[in-house]
């Protein structure tokens, strides 16, 4: 056994780590294993039956044996899902990894890319992995885009998330047209959460050919675990995202199990996010019976401003339920204002896990210091 060398090293690695690396500090929340998890708003209803048989029945070859180099297949089935040819598509080993793509391929270091405030955790951290200089734009007291505000800073990239994680609201149209229409770069939308929101903005894609939409099987389609993403956009553009991610991506195994939950498995899928959908206005009637003021949600989700939120959901942790806590958001609207920012957001499952979920949040308030 060796013993490889610790402390003094890591500040000699450190020196030898890109300079722009050292604002990074990994992506790590709470992800200790929870009984009832509604921490990560992926679908805990699970996956359908037909794309588990996928999953079994997946030849050893997609496991020894490359999978294919861009996911042809896949983009064929998500184009005929979306609606576009296949040549409009661009898939990645999660949203994740295609929207870390588009970062580094419409944009050099030392270029802005502007994003809502709050948005998607994810989106200053790949700015920062890509040299890139992160602006956040804070979002309109009812927590609409502010376009104009976007617009000014002219950035190489716009970033807009709409419903947007984690407050869940869809950004207006107006906003999101007018960023649209104005911006000198790309601009990506990023609709995790559309199957959920009874709407979307895939038909700017016929406005602007600067438009690229990403989304994921993480969410609607329980593929979390097996980093299925995509985004579609003119073919010049996912083409340019293409390069920019590499080959082989997707691989073997969660490509037939993204191709059967788009195809045997649709019905199962469209039947659950009805379901969240139902539960999730449910939930939000729940809260409000409870004095609270969760805000409207378009998405699998819904943020809840409660003060001390690191401590309600520590307490709801060891009472078996996770739940995402947020401190120090921006306090735009009343009832966020009212908390200081402070929120929790509590993914939609089954109806059984929310209740429980609620009996957490119930006794998490009790002898609150
Ligand atoms: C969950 C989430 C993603 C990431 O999805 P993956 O495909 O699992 O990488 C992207 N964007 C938003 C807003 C999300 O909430």
């Amino acid at each position: 056994m060796t013993t490889p060398r610790t402390i003094e090293d890591r500040d000699a690695a450190l020196r030898l780590a890109r300079e722009s690396y050292r604002a990074i500090s990994l992506y790590a929340p709470d992800r200790a294993p929870c009984r009832i998890d509604l921490s990560d708003n992926t679908n805990t209803w699970g996956i359908a039956p037909a794309v588990e048989e996928a999953i079994h029945q997946a030849a050893i070859a997609a496991v020894t044996r490359y999978p294919n180099l861009y996911a042809a297949p896949l983009k064929e089935a998500l184009g005929g899902y979306l609606g576009v040819a296949s040549d409009h598509i661009v898939t990645g080993c999660g949203s994740d990894d295609v929207l870390d793509s588009a970062i580094r391929a419409f944009a050099e270091p030392g270029d802005a890319i502007a994003f809502p405030d709050p948005s998607f955790a994810m989106i200053p951290i790949f700015a920062r992995m890509n040299g890139l200089r992160p602006m956040p734009v804070r979002l309109t007291a009812s927590l609409d885009l502010d376009a104009d505000a976007m617009l000014a800073t002219e950035a190489r990239i716009i970033y807009v998330c709409s419903p947007n994680n984690p407050t869940g609201n869809a950004m207006s149209r107006a906003a999101v047209e007018r960023v649209v229409e104005r911006a000198s770069g790309i601009v990506i939308i990023d609709e995790a959460y559309a199957e959920f929101a009874g709407g979307d903005f895939l038909d700017l894609l016929s406005a602007s050919d600067r438009v690229l939409i990403a989304r994921t099987m993480s969410k609607a389609f329980g593929l979390a675990g097996l980093r299925v993403g995509y985004a579609a956009g003119s073919p010049a553009l996912v083409a340019e995202v293409e390069k920019s991610r590499g080959p082989y991506k997707v691989n073997g195994i969660a490509e037939r199990a993204a191709l059967s939950a788009l195809g045997d498995g649709l019905p199962w899928a469209r039947a659950h996010v009805a379901e969240a959908i139902a539960n999730r206005e449910r939930l939000t009637d729940a809260l409000r019976e409870r004095g609270l003021s969760p805000l409207p949600s378009a998405a699998n989700f819904v943020l809840v401003p409660v003060a001390a939120a690191n401590e309600r959901a520590r307490r709801m942790r060891t009472l078996g339920v996770a739940v995402r806590p947020f401190e120090g958001l921006p306090p735009l609207g009343d009832a966020l204002a009212a908390t200081g920012g402070s929120a929790l957001r509590i993914s939609v499952g089954p109806w059984e896990m929310v209740e429980a979920a609620l009996g957490a949040l119930d006794a998490s308030a009790e002898d609150t210091p």
